[in-house]
């Protein structure tokens, strides 16, 4: 391993180490709690930018195209992702559909935005305008960012609704399952390596 110069401190006890450009596979802890510090790059810029555009693609699917589709004597209905919160926000708890809306559909599109934002301006190596702006915000999104609970509330859905209605998955679903592994893949703290890349200060 190859020593760097700025200082990396460990989130959890506040222990100073020298970072360390780490090896594929490779895992830094640290020697005090053996919490994680650090991973080896899973990701370099074109292929986080690449899977950032292809979530893009995926969102408009997971948004566009219905998620189940209901048949029932004859009648069919299709819900898409949007009309859930729609659904909520008509309900006796709306306040619940200001909270999905964010965490299903608003928090995921900022993310890829601000992603492929970020990302476009490091393949030329240089900073996005209002860099420091974006990286933090995608800091903060990160734990609203919630589509992997929609997706488990959907399966299960689909799994209790098929003993009593004809319930088929409808391609929205692929759509957000595949929305919602690229999101872990693209929002992961991989993003934090670009204010080193690019020789930004925090300050
Ligand atoms: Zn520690």
């Amino acid at each position: 391993m190859t020593a760097s110069c700025a200082l990396k401190i460990c989130e959890h006890c506040d222990s100073v180490y020298t970072p360390v450009v780490l090896k594929r596979g490779e895992v830094a802890r640290c020697v005090r709690c053996a919490c994680i510090l650090d991973r080896s790059r899973r990701l370099n810029l074109q292929q986080h930018l690449a899977l950032t555009i292809a979530a893009a693609v995926m969102f408009v699917f997971a948004n566009v195209f219905p998620v189940i589709t209901i048949s029932f004597q004859g009648l069919n209905n299709q819900a898409e992702l949007w009309q859930s919160v729609s659904a909520l926000a008509q309900g006796p708890i709306s306040v619940i559909a200001i909270v999905a809306g964010i965490t299903i559909i608003v928090a995921p599109l900022l993310q890829i935005v601000l992603l492929c934002w970020v990302l476009f301006y490091a393949l030329r190596r240089r900073a996005a305008p209002g860099f420091k702006i974006c990286m933090r915000t995608l800091e903060q999104l990160r734990p609203w960012s919630m589509l992997e609970v929609c997706l488990l509330g959907v399966l299960v859905t689909v799994v209790k609704l098929a003993g009593m209605l004809d319930v088929h998955p409808g391609l929205g679903l692929w759509a957000l399952g595949m929305l919602t592994v690229l999101i872990i893949l693209i929002s992961g703290k991989d993003i934090r390596r670009l204010w080193d890349d690019l020789e930004v200060s925090p300050q």
